[in-house]
């Protein structure tokens, strides 16, 4: 059972500023209600172990020259050295430099032991580029994402979570990177990954990988949420008005920016004509119709709006 805790006055959501958290005492976590991020948590789930990678890869990296894409695992390494004493063309190697040769096998034999670390990356990173695909996040998003899964990988950060969380975690902070946040309930729902893994993921990544993102604000979703909503230019700027307004008067102090972002487009649509249901928007931007009407009361009153309803 979930339940409120006095230790939680004033605090708030690092990642949205949210001030509605609670603690799941039985679970041990400190969740945001708002966007489902898990603030703290005693538990690391349980997925499949993941090997670590060594730091070869990257040398290879660095030998071949840079990849042409994260995305791609190996573009361009499938080079294979033989073993025998005989060089490319059949001659064979003057003994003088067998010993350099023989470093470079050495070397080459390390990198074919990471064969299975390897193909677990380029499952990853497939998984990454659906996922992403599924989302409609633009090919140089994704690439971050597979640049921090890749971080995430060196520093052996998957242990102990699944792969996939750890996937979906690197897509949102992406996302949060460019300032084009997903929600978790969009990412959760295309990949098919629970959202409070990923929250957990993304946490656990955003610490280790000292991302620093600031928390997140309305603006960033009223584009996105409009266009989801079939509503035009117009309305996202009467929207982000709105949302402007709702800052400066202090109502959205503390409030998950999703919810601020969703109300203010719900008023929006009605002001140009193109009413959207409080439905409509709450299934687009993943919060409840409570949230939205509770958010659409307090806007409306302070900004002195009319009743829409
Ligand atoms: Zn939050």
């Amino acid at each position: 059972m979930a339940s409120v805790a006095r230790d939680l006055q004033g605090k708030k959501c690092l990642e949205c500023g949210s001030e509605h958290l609670f603690r799941d005492y039985e679970r041990g976590e400190l969740i945001c209600n708002d966007c489902g991020i898990v603030l703290e948590d005693s538990l690391i789930d349980q997925g499949p172990e993941w090997r670590s990678f060594d730091s070869e890869q990257d040398e290879r990296r660095a030998r071949t020259g840079s990849p042409m894409t994260f995305l791609s695992h190996d573009k361009g390494l499938a080079t294979e050295i033989s073993w025998s004493n005989k060089d490319y063309y059949g001659k064979r190697i003057p003994h003088k430099n067998r010993a350099q040769i023989y470093r470079v096998r050495k070397w080459h034999q390390r990198i074919r032991v990471s064969n299975a670390a390897e193909r677990n990356l380029s499952l990853a990173l497939q998984m990454l580029n659906d996922n992403g695909g599924k989302l409609g996040i633009p090919k140089d998003i994704k690439e971050t994402a597979a640049l921090v899964y890749r971080r995430a990988v060196e520093k052996n950060l998957i242990r102990g979570r699944s792969i996939e969380s750890i996937v979906c975690a690197s897509l949102y902070a992406a996302c949060r990177m460019v300032n084009l946040p997903r929600t978790l309930d969009e990412i959760s729902k295309a990949s098919e990954v629970n959202k409070k893994k990923i929250g957990k993921a993304y946490r656990h990544l955003a610490k280790e990988l000292s991302l620093n993102l600031k928390p997140t604000t309305p603006y960033s979703y009223v584009a996105q949420f409009c266009n989801k909503l079939d509503l035009d230019k117009q309305a996202i700027v009467i929207s982000e008005e709105i949302v402007r307004k709702s800052i400066e008067s202090g109502i959205s102090s503390g409030k998950g920016p999703t919810g601020v972002a969703a109300a203010s487009i719900y008023i929006a649509s009605v002001l140009v004509g193109k009413p959207r249901t409080q439905k409509e928007v709450a299934r687009v931007s993943g919060v409840t119709e409570v949230t939205i009407r509770n958010r659409y009361k307090e806007i409306s009153k302070a900004l002195d709006i009319p009743g829409l309803e």
